[in-house]
């Protein structure tokens, strides 16, 4: 579909539904006037951008009052479209919202389709796709870190470094083109030397980030982490006391199957899922219990961390070691961190003989061990550390967010861009002829525009910005 920029807009941007407030947003030439035709009080074609004004809302066709509203103008370029933007705020109704959308449509202006507004931004270059995948991260974002990660992305992100980088590789392609225009003459007008110090310093920059994804993922989508433990280990009450105990509470789903909950906890910004295995020993008693099973099973699969909860008052530390293997061999890259319950009512004897345990098991990097006491909240801020600990050791987290992405179709770009400079790369050091360089290179570069948007096809356009909300 070619967008066609020459029609002006119209959506609700605000939630529907009862509210204090709803804002009815428009864009394109035809924005002030076709307001105009329902407003009364001013003139509004006569005002400055930036400008705030007062009026009634009223139904040309029939001469009805609809709302008193206050009309934001906004002149292009000095928008979020880059084109002429009225925001109309009046009251929160679906009723009156629906009169006004239907009255504005009847002066001309057309509905606007998911992400359209931003799908403008981007298309009159207020903002580079990667911007604009982050308008709807933005919105999504429900933990501190991916609200961090999704802003830094819209405030350019890596787009810069990586358009910076685009327009060196453009140079070399250039010049690699023109010595094929010279055909037969065997000249190199491209410095290889040079060109090849710049691939390194662009596949640096890009495996950065490909490594990066497997963290970003991890903000957007949380850590997996398993709890697992006897009955009466204590694992109800250690949920209960984090979720308690948590700087942010985000939400605690209860889950599809009786088998097992999933709670979320927020730690220092990053999301951690836990994933209680409460019945995965017992025999399923019937059909729909075995399959609870199977999905937990299935769950601990794709864990990034098992946290083993024993009472320290009725384990042996041989018990413990038994359980433990049995996980640790069904799950050997597992990190693990081991944790005793119940150090209120441990006897010093009982203290002792896991001290021992925890020592001779702590040589082993993959696995950390501590002492809590969940029905006493002790003990609870330094698991949340060792956690974190377990999950920045793992290579899951850094602090800070500097470049993240989070994005799987900016991954799978940087992986073909990441293949194609290999690619050229390979071809210098081999000798290989300027024409296959430059082939190599396009394609590299053609991955690389594909993250920002300098090279952009209309189904990806659309694929994109569909998954916005309308309004947005
Ligand atoms: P789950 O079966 O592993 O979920 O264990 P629960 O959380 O239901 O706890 C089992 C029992 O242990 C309950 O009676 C709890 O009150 C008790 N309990 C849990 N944590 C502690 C603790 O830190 N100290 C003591 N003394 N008892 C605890």
């Amino acid at each position: 579909m070619v967008p066609t920029l020459s029609d002006t807009i119209v959506a609700l941007s605000t939630p529907p539904g009862i509210g204090a407030l709803a804002v009815v947003r428009l864009s394109g030439p035809d924005a002030v006037a076709i307001t105009q035709a329902l407003f009364s009080k001013k003139n509004l074609a006569a005002q400055p951008g930036h400008t705030l004004h007062y009026g009634t809302l009223r139904d040309p066709a029939s001469g009805q009052i609809l709302d008193e509203v206050v009309a934001a103008l906004y002149r292009a370029p000095r928008s979020y479209t880059r084109e002429d933007v009225v925001e109309i705020s009046g009251h929160g109704s679906d009723f009156i919202v629906r009169q006004v959308l239907g009255a504005l449509l009847r002066q001309g202006a057309r509905l606007a389709e998911a992400g359209e507004f931003t799908k403008r931004a981007f298309l009159n270059g207020a903002l580079d796709l990667a911007q604009a995948e982050a308008v709807a991260d933005l919105i999504a974002a429900d933990s501190a870190l991916s609200h961090q990660v999704a802003l830094n992305q819209l405030r350019g992100g890596f787009s810069d470094e990586l358009r910076g980088l685009r327009a060196q590789l453009i140079t070399f392609a250039a010049l690699l083109e023109l010595e094929l225009d010279f055909g037969e003459e065997d000249v190199e007008f491209a410095d290889r030397t040079g060109l090849m110090r710049l691939l390194t310093e662009v596949q640096g920059v890009v495996n950065g980030l490909l490594r990066s994804f497997e963290l970003g993922n991890v903000i957007k989508n949380g850590i997996t982490t398993v709890i697992a433990g006897r009955p009466n280990a204590g694992k109800s009450t250690l949920l209960n006391a984090l979720l308690r105990e948590e700087r942010a509470i985000v939400s605690a789903i209860p889950g599809t199957t009786r088998d097992f909950i999933e709670d979320e906890v927020s730690i220092d910004g990053l999301r951690f899922r836990f994933v209680d295995t409460a019945g995965l020993r017992d025999n399923p008693a019937d059909e729909v219990e075995a399959i609870g099973v199977q999905r937990t099973r299935q769950r601990i699969g794709q864990a990034a961390l098992l946290l083993y909860l024993f009472d320290l008052t009725n384990m042996t530390p041989a018990e413990v070691r038994a359980d433990l293997g049995e996980f640790t061999a069904a799950h050997p890259k597992l990190p693990v961190l081991l944790v005793g319950n119940k150090q209120d009512a441990a006897t010093p004897a009982q203290l002792t003989a896991f001290t021992q345990l925890a020592s001779a098991l702590n040589s082993d990097s993959q696995l950390s061990t501590l002492f809590i006491s969940a029905g006493q909240r002790l003990g609870l801020e330094e698991l949340q550390d060792a956690l974190l600990t377990q999950v920045r050791g793992a290579g899951l987290a850094t602090t800070g967010a500097a470049t993240i992405v989070t994005n799987v179709r900016h991954a799978r770009a940087l992986e073909a861009a990441a293949e194609h400079l290999g690619a050229v790369q390979q071809g210098l050091a081999t000798g290989r002829g300027t024409e296959l360089l430059a082939a190599d290179l396009r394609h590299a570069l053609g991955a690389l525009g594909e993250i920002t948007g300098d090279i952009s096809s209309d189904d990806l356009l659309t694929s994109i910005f569909t998954q916005f909300c309308i309004g947005k």
